[in-house]
């Protein structure tokens, strides 16, 4: 709450609003006063099966009551199950379990740099990324995503990232040398601003690093887990990485990440190369199953596929019916970006004031992320907000222009 903030105990590093939770049920959350907001925000792509899902409440609730950790030194036979599983739906061989994104994506940049010191090329450490990436805020990691106002004061940058214009083949091409391990890539930037990498550019990596005898990463942390209509956002254009992080969505609310690999990409990683407290304890594996459980009963993909339509074509009518607002629908799944003539931040306020919860993102975009279960019924409730909010944009607008006159 921003009256309390300068008596908060909390490390001001987040810019929060004045609005909290108790409780929540499906797409809903519900302030402690009552008030119900629509949650498309799902903790930035997190809650994907919404809250309170009595699945995932039933299967944590049984493993609290029976054990919560263990630690790596013994085998954690529902860890065992939930890596199966995430093998049996992908490309992958093998699974390492985090506690978050950034984590993943350590253990993705990890395996690749040691995945050419085992074939005795320690000097390929270096990994190609793209502007407008996020891959998490650790000093790899910032790195990476190579943003300056996340890399500012903390330091010299971690060595071995080289990044590239979104989009630019010849940049792209110029910068795979000697060093280089790999290319790291989100096939759909999220807080880059919702922008789709196009299936040719994706063929087209995959074949640059056949060429190079170097890997590809996808960084899934976002776009994983059903959220894209598939699995895996990937899925869609049948090209695989060598490695991948995921995050997010993966443990429904409950803090949990993986990185998967081939067997092939992830050699070098052997007994005591790597390791976790937490990552992949029987609490956390619960929730994982849990998710799974549901994202791959038959018909699931399909109802996330049927409703991303659905929303892209009321997005559409909504940016015919607010051309000062809206400039652009961009997405796939659901995630999706409204990229706005205003500023987004204002779409996002005015969103709220409607009771709708949005994520602003960088290029000027409003992320709708809404649960992977929302019906026909919540998409026309949201839509009716987003209207709402669009005519707030404009009367503001009038008054300034009216003001300006
Ligand atoms: C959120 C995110 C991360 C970082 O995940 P954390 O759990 O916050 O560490 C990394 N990559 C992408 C694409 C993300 O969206």
């Amino acid at each position: 709450m921003t009256g309390e903030s300068r008596t908060s105990a909390l490390l001001p590093t987040f810019a929060r609003v004045d609005l909290s939770f108790e409780r929540g049920e499906g797409p809903w959350l519900f302030t402690p006063s009552g008030e119900r907001y629509l949650d498309f925000a799902a903790g930035i792509a997190v809650n994907s099966l919404g809250h309170s899902h009595p699945h995932l409440v039933k299967a944590l609730q049984e493993q609290a009551a029976k054990l919560w950790h263990v630690s790596n030194l013994y085998t954690i036979p529902d860890g065992e199950k939930l890596a199966r599983r995430l093998v049996e739906a992908t490309f992958a061989d093998t699974v390492f379990f985090t506690n978050s994104g950034a984590e993943a994506l350590e253990c993705a940049i990890k395996t690749a740099r040691k995945y050419h010191a085992a074939n005795g090329h320690p000097e390929r450490y270096r990994l190609v990324t793209f502007e407008g990436a996020f891959h998490g805020r650790t000093l790899a990691t910032i790195a990476a995503g190579g943003q300056k106002k996340y890399l500012e004061g903390f330091g010299p940058k971690v060595e071995g990232f080289d990044q590239v214009p979104f989009g630019d083949h010849e940049a792209l091409k110029a910068a795979i040398g000697p060093e280089t391990a790999g290319i790291l890539i989100e096939p759909v930037q999220g807080e880059g601003g919702v922008r789709a990498v196009p299936p040719q550019c994706l063929r087209g990596l995959r074949e640059l690093c056949d060429e190079h005898g170097i890997l590809l990463i996808f960084d899934e942390v976002q776009t994983g887990v059903g959220r894209s209509g598939k699995l895996f956002a990937h899925q869609r254009v049948g090209v695989t990485p060598d490695i991948m992080a995921v995050a997010k969505g993966i443990g429904g609310g409950f803090p949990l990440g993986a990185c998967l690999a081939t067997f092939e990409a992830g050699k070098g990683m052997t007994a005591g190369t790597h390791g976790t407290t937490y990552g992949g304890n029987p609490l956390a594996m619960a929730a994982g199953n849990a998710v799974l459980d549901v994202v791959l009963e038959p018909g699931f993909l399909d109802h996330v596929e049927r409703m991303s339509l659905l929303m892209k074509q009321r997005l559409a009518e909504m940016k015919d019916k607010h051309p000062a607002v809206i400039a652009e629908i961009r997405g796939e799944g659901l995630l999706l970006g409204i990229r706005t003539k205003c500023v987004n931040t204002d779409l996002v306020a005015a969103l709220r004031a409607e009771k709708l919860l949005s994520v602003g993102a960088g290029d000027n975009v409003v992320r709708l992320l809404p649960p992977l279960i929302i019906d026909e019924a919540i998409v026309a409730d949201a839509m009716g907000r987003l209207d709402r909010a669009c005519a707030r944009i404009e009367a503001a607008q009038a008054a300034a222009a009216e003001g300006a006159a």
